[in-house]
């Protein structure tokens, strides 16, 4: 599933070339991922017409600004994939749902295998609607974090995104000593913090050597410390080397292309292999159907 590097791969790839343009057309062959429209004409019309002037990201999502100030959301769901083409004759990958037609050239196609993926326009908050933020998003003490959740009430219940949100360590160590929860299901929560799914969360717990099953309150300062410091620094690791492509799985950025962090994960999928830092086995675990990757002798 993408998470978060992933997501920011394609938003900086398609925030150099599709800023400006003017949304001609949609089709969508596949309704399921417009589902939350009443009907894909519906979404259609939201959409059509209207240029784009912004591609940001909140969590996994991925918001298109459009000119009437309001979003065009995607989420990629299992399996999603967006892909620019030059243009109807280029040929289309199976499972293509929707295709957005510029104005000035070219399309972006929105690719599904699964379809647990969406696209929706949100229309804002309805008059006299107040936006309810997560109370740990407003922690946040800077960013665009805010300001987009009032203007997408569909996500303002989304946690601290470690980017777009600004946080420090003490706010942090706040979120943390108020549960007595597991790290690892802490990290994945999404309404707690937003974009880390279950491979950042193993390399994140590994660079900050602190096992998935410890609990939150249970954390030290420097502990804390520690583990806020290596949210920032595996992810944005990851969003140089443009996120994480498996092999079962199918993420690659606008142009088709993998990332290549997958070489440069320390436990993730690497059970029985020898961890880089020690060379014990790393450890797998099932977890509520997940599986956790881990070292025994690093983590603690
Ligand atoms: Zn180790």
């Amino acid at each position: 599933m993408p998470e978060l590097p992933e997501v920011e791969t394609i938003r900086a790839s398609l925030a150099r070339d599709i800023v400006g343009k003017k949304i001609k057309a949609v089709s969508v062959t596949n309704g399921r991922v417009v589902r939350r429209h009443k009907t894909a004409k519906e979404f259609r019309a939201l959409a059509e017409g209207h240029s784009i002037r912004s591609v940001e990201r909140l969590g996994k999502n991925l918001l298109l600004g459009l000119d009437n100030a309001t979003y065009l959301i995607v989420h990629l769901g299992m399996s999603g994939q967006l892909l620019r083409a030059k243009g109807p004759k280029d040929p289309k990958p199976k499972h293509t749902h929707v295709v957005m037609t510029f104005a000035q050239g070219g399309e972006l196609r929105y690719v599904d295998p699964r379809t647990f993926g969406e696209l929706y326009v949100s229309k804002g908050p309805v008059e006299g609607q107040e936006v309810v933020i997560s109370k740990f998003a407003r922690l946040s003490i800077g960013g665009d974090g805010l300001a987009l959740r009032k203007a997408v009430p569909e996500l303002a219940h989304l946690g601290i995104d470690p980017f777009v949100d600004q946080i420090g360590w003490d706010r942090f160590a706040a979120v943390l000593r108020s549960r007595s929860t597991a790290l690892k299901a802490v990290l994945t929560d999404q309404e707690i913090m937003a974009g880390i799914g279950n491979i950042y969360a193993d390399e994140i717990l590994f660079a900050a050597g602190l096992r998935f099953d410890r609990e939150s309150e249970s954390l030290s300062t420097i502990e804390i410390r520690r583990l806020h410091r290596a949210i920032a620094e595996v992810l944005t690791d990851a969003i140089k080397h443009g996120g994480s492509t498996l092999d079962d799985e199918q993420f690659v950025d606008p142009d088709g292309q993998p990332g290549t962090f997958q070489n440069f994960h320390q436990v993730y999928n690497r059970e029985g292999l020898a961890c880089f830092h020690c060379r014990q086995p790393i450890m797998r675990e099932t977890v509520r159907g997940r599986s956790t990757f881990y070292c025994v002798k690093c983590e603690s």
